[in-house]
């Protein structure tokens, strides 16, 4: 139901821990109401995801327990169950190519049980009941295969196979240096900073941090680096984002 992004610089001031910035935007998401939390960050080469059931306060308590190592990117979500119950491990991110892919998801992909059928068929195993980790699952596949390691590419692949309304963030531990996003009628926002980039379901998941925004049409895959933001259209045109200016104040 909310979605946050972050991609930072470690040696730049402005660096933040990922972490932070991620539980933050998922604070200020509270509102939208939600049944499980998660997040996944890249630290070593390697993915590292804490996902719980119930409040925010659950997933905090989970990372105490199991810290994650300091990263300079990651994605965190709120879940609203559609498909799964709210359980721990239908809450997202979910992960594909073997555990180097780490996805989160708003919305619903309608076409997710013909999809699972193909890839159960291909000799996929899941770990959840959720739509969202064939959409993951589909990813991993396009990043091992066609798309040749190539995040944006493999979210574009994956994106012209699903159906339904969703946004999509991925982060692959082979690409450590970028957020991958799609957009099908449902929100998306990013926010540009100095040396880091954010994403977020609406300007609440990063207000604390910047108020210049981008926003995106509908069918576009946004990548952000720390210090780049590149949209291309589902069909692979390059888009140029709208800029504008978040004037609202966010005291809270
Ligand atoms: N359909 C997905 C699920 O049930 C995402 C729900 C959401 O938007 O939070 O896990």
């Amino acid at each position: 139901c909310g979605i946050v992004g972050y991609i930072g610089l470690p040696e730049k001031t402005a660096g933040h821990n990922a972490l932070d910035v991620l539980l933050e935007g998922l604070r200020r998401l509270e509102y939208r109401g939600y049944d499980s939390a998660g997040v996944a960050t890249i630290a070593g080469g390697a993915v590292e995801a804490r996902k719980k059931a119930g409040k925010l306060a659950n997933l905090v308590t989970e990372i105490e327990t199991a810290p994650l190592t300091p990263a300079t990117l990651g994605i965190g979500h709120t879940r609203w169950a559609t498909h799964g119950g709210p359980t721990d491990q239908n809450a997202h991110p979910h992960l594909g190519d073997e555990g180097r892919l780490a996805v989160i998801h708003n919305g619903i992909i309608e076409n997710f049980a013909e999809l699972k059928e193909r890839l159960l068929a291909d000799g996929c195993t899941f770990d959840s009941q959720t739509d969202t980790e064939v959409a993951a699952q589909l990813i991993g596949r396009h990043f091992a295969g066609d798309a040749a390691g190539d995040l944006t590419e493999a979210m574009r692949l994956a994106c012209q196979e699903l159906d339904g309304a969703f946004t999509l963030l991925a982060v692959h531990a082979d690409q450590p240096d970028r957020v991958v996003a799609a957009r099908r009628n449902s929100p998306l926002v990013v926010g540009l900073g100095e040396g880091e980039n954010f994403l977020g379901s609406d300007v609440s998941g990063f207000i604390d941090f910047t108020r210049d925004a981008v926003e995106l049409e509908q069918d576009q895959i946004v990548t952000i680096t720390s210090d780049a933001v590149a949209i291309i259209g589902f069909d692979g045109t390059p888009a140029e984002g709208k800029r504008f200016r978040v004037d609202w104040d966010a005291a809270a």
